[in-house]
């Protein structure tokens, strides 16, 4: 872990990163307004110094993204990178977050890591971890302004999604006094707040209602109301056309009820796997959990990935548990 306002660790990840010829920019599968905006902000940043920087991230962007500058430039693992000298991972708190770009870190391909995930693994041979910064996206502005990257309207933009988005447009306890001075940066540089809140809050379809509705009716309360807990079948997803992944704001309503601590939403796939999303409000430390059943992420927001369809009730029964006897440890 290295302290935010040391000089030594934006010196050491800027010189690797201005000696590669053609960096690999890489986020995270399932990916969040955090994970586009770092990756976007990076790779811009990177042109503008001249670096040939690939925009990766190895999974479809969720449609919500894609009224943003320069989305359709990302590339899945599709993309040819044999050419590639450095592999930078953005967002990402363990290498399996990668997708197919896993096997580069495998074969040794030389990596930097810059994320704020507190269950980050350290998996790349250099590694910017800083759970202090409430988003990746802070973290690149701190790094492009050290490298002294010109921004303009459209970088300025990309680079405002992931402080928003992951700070729940500032609302979450990551949210301090730097995050508002980064922004207020931003939005002198030509972010425009009321664009991204009004693409990401305000662009669903009438389907997305249908699905919380359904998502209303599988919601149960355990531990006096303490714990929330919904989940959504692959069915309800097929019968309105939309994908898990861009179903995932619901686990947020149900941390919402006055009385719940910890919220848990789980979503399967069409493969049988059920990705679950738990947030907490003040205390309980979702990320511990999340780790013990083999995913990550912050203490009032993490998550894993559970591939078995005829275990879907009995994985959330087990992770009820867990959470059941941490709350009266
Ligand atoms: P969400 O519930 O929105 O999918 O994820 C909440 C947080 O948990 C994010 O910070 C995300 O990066 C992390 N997270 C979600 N799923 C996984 C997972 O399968 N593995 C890991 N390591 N982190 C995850
Ligand atoms: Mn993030």
């Amino acid at each position: 872990m290295t302290d935010q306002s040391s000089f030594g660790v934006f010196e050491q990840v800027a010189s690797i990163i201005t000696k590669s010829k053609l960096p690999v920019v890489c986020g995270h599968i399932m990916p969040d307004g955090d994970c586009i905006s770092s990756v976007l902000s990076l790779s811009l940043g990177l042109w503008k110094l001249g670096i040939q920087a690939v925009p990766t991230i190895d999974w479809p962007i969720p449609s919500g993204f894609e009224g943003f500058p320069y989305v359709q430039d990302i590339s899945d693992f599709s993309q040819d990178v044999s050419q590639t000298d450095l592999l930078i991972c953005v967002d990402s708190s363990t290498k399996d977050r990668l997708g197919r770009f896993e096997i580069l870190i495998d074969k040794g391909l030389p990596s930097v890591v810059i994320d704020h995930h507190t269950t980050n693994t350290m998996f790349g041979e250099v590694n910017w971890v800083a759970p202090e910064f409430s988003s990746t996206a802070q973290m690149i502005l701190r790094l492009l302004n050290f490298m002294k990257v010109g921004y303009d309207k459209e970088l300025a933009l990309l680079n405002y999604l992931g402080i928003a988005t992951d700070t729940g447009f500032f609302r979450y306890s990551t949210v301090d006094e730097t995050v508002f001075s980064d922004v207020a940066e931003l939005v002198r540089l030509g972010a425009d707040p009321a664009f991204v809140a009004r693409q990401v809050l305000e662009r669903d379809r009438v389907e997305h209602l249908y699905l919380k509705r359904d998502a209303i009716n599988n919601l149960e309360l355990h531990q006096s109301g303490l714990v929330a807990v919904s989940y959504l079948r692959n069915d309800s997803f097929v019968r309105y056309g939309i994908r898990e992944d861009e179903f995932s704001g619901f686990v947020n309503d149900l941390r919402a009820i006055d009385t719940v601590e910890v919220a848990v939403f789980v979503s399967e796939d069409d493969k049988g796997n059920a990705h679950f999303s738990l947030r907490s409000k003040t205390f309980f430390d979702v990320s511990r959990v999340a780790q013990d059943f083999g995913g990550g992420g912050h203490k009032n927001a993490a998550g894993f990935t559970h591939t078995c369809s005829e275990g879907f009730h009995k994985a959330l029964e087990e992770l009820l548990q867990v959470i059941k006897e941490q709350l009266q440890s």
